[in-house]
This record gives structure tokens, C-alpha cells and sequence, in this order.
């Protein structure tokens, strides 16, 4: 079978309560999987990402992309099914921003090294290691697939100063989910590419 082409899709915004779910494990890699894979691949790379995960474009499965690229490891992009941290040292306190809310970026402790188990593309179980902002890649993305945002991380003084600017990330996403529009705007809003997740 041939590689299906990958779409860019809409990643859903702050306020979509998919991102506030915990992802279902990959049980079978079907072809709607390796369609999804394509695209998770495509979106990235035309936002720019570090990584995204599958629920951040509306699929409620346990996938990543990831782009090793963006965190200074010279590796082809890939995606990884079932991601699981099984083991994690240090911490590092440092900005992250997220592609699902735009505009924000603020300081997130993470550990400096994690290693995450999972299966490959094919299905084929992987082990590998990820140290400074890939570590910081993969505990986001990992988290995004358990419902948690980078914002769930912050205090609440902190939430309390963002709220104002999440309410508007909160009315795009009900504006874009009706319309089913790939904001332009979006793209300019966002200004700041580095550093997404
Ligand atoms: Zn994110």
C-alpha cells in the first residue's frame, strides 16, 4: 500500500473541549491512522511546529508528530502511536507556546530528559531518549494527549492576567469551528513562530 498524502487540517483552539479530553489509544494501524499520521506531518510542518498532537486537529487518538528539526536534533520529522514518558530526569524552566493558543507563551518547569516508548508507523515498538527542548516537545505533546494544556501549568495569578486574551482565543475557535475556515489571520496573529508546540 502507498503512502496516503497528507492534508493540512484546522488546529482547533483553546476552548474546543477536545483538547480537554484524554486521547484513546491506537489499537490497529487502519488506514484512517496512517491518513491521520500524513496529515499530523503536514499540518506541522506548514505551522511551523515543534510537535502536534492528533487531538489538537480534532482526532481523539493517542499520536504525535513530532519535528526534531525545530529543537535542534538533525533528524527527519515522524510521528510516534501510543507515546508513553517512561522515564523522565531534571528539570528545566523555560517559554513554550502551543499552536492551540496563539499569541501566548509562558515559562513551563519540564524535565531536561525523558524517554518515551511507543510504536512506530509500522507498528514496530520504539524506545528512544530526548533531552532539553525535544524532552520539552515530547512531555507537551504527551500531555496534550491527556487533556492537559502548557496553561493547565501555570498559576492561577498568571491564568488570571492571560484571561482576557484566552477569551478571544476562545471566541476564534467558536468562529472557526462554525466556519470551518484555516484562519489566515491565525498565521499573523501568531507573529512569533519559534517555539510551538
Ligand atoms: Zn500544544
Amino acid at each position: 500500500m502507498s503512502d496516503p498524502v497528507g492534508q493540512n487540517r484546522r488546529i482547533i483552539l483553546y476552548g474546543n473541549p477536545m483538547l480537554h479530553q484524554k486521547a484513546t489509544a491506537v489499537e490497529e494501524i487502519t488506514g484512517h491512522v496512517r491518513k491521520l499520521l500524513a496529515d499530523l506531518e503536514v499540518t506541522m510542518a506548514a505551522q511551523d511546529g515543534l510537535g502536534l498532537a492528533a487531538n489538537q486537529i480534532g482526532e481523539p487518538l493517542t499520536v504525535l508528530a513530532i519535528n526534531p528539526r525545530g529543537a535542534d536534533v538533525d533528524a527527519q520529522p515522524y510521528c510516534i502511536i501510543n507515546p508513553r514518558i517512561v522515564a523522565r530526569e531534571g528539570e528545566v524552566e523555560r517559554e513554550e507556546g502551543c499552536l492551540s493558543i496563539p499569541g501566548i507563551y509562558d515559562v513551563v518547569s519540564r524535565p531536561e530528559l525523558v524517554r518515551v516508548a511507543g510504536l512506530n508507523p509500522d507498528g514496530k515498538p520504539v524506545e528512544l531518549e530526548a533531552t532539553g527542548l525535544l524532552a520539552r516537545v515530547f512531555t507537551h505533546e504527551t500531555d496534550h494527549l491527556n487533556g492537559v494544556l502548557f496553561i493547565d501549568h501555570l498559576s492561577k495569578t498568571r491564568l488570571q492576567l492571560l484571561s482576557t486574551r484566552l477569551e478571544e482565543i476562545k471566541k476564534q475557535e467558536k468562529i472557526e469551528a462554525e466556519s470551518k475556515s484555516q484562519g489566515a489571520e491565525r498565521k499573523m496573529q501568531n507573529g512569533q513562530k519559534a517555539k510551538r508546540l
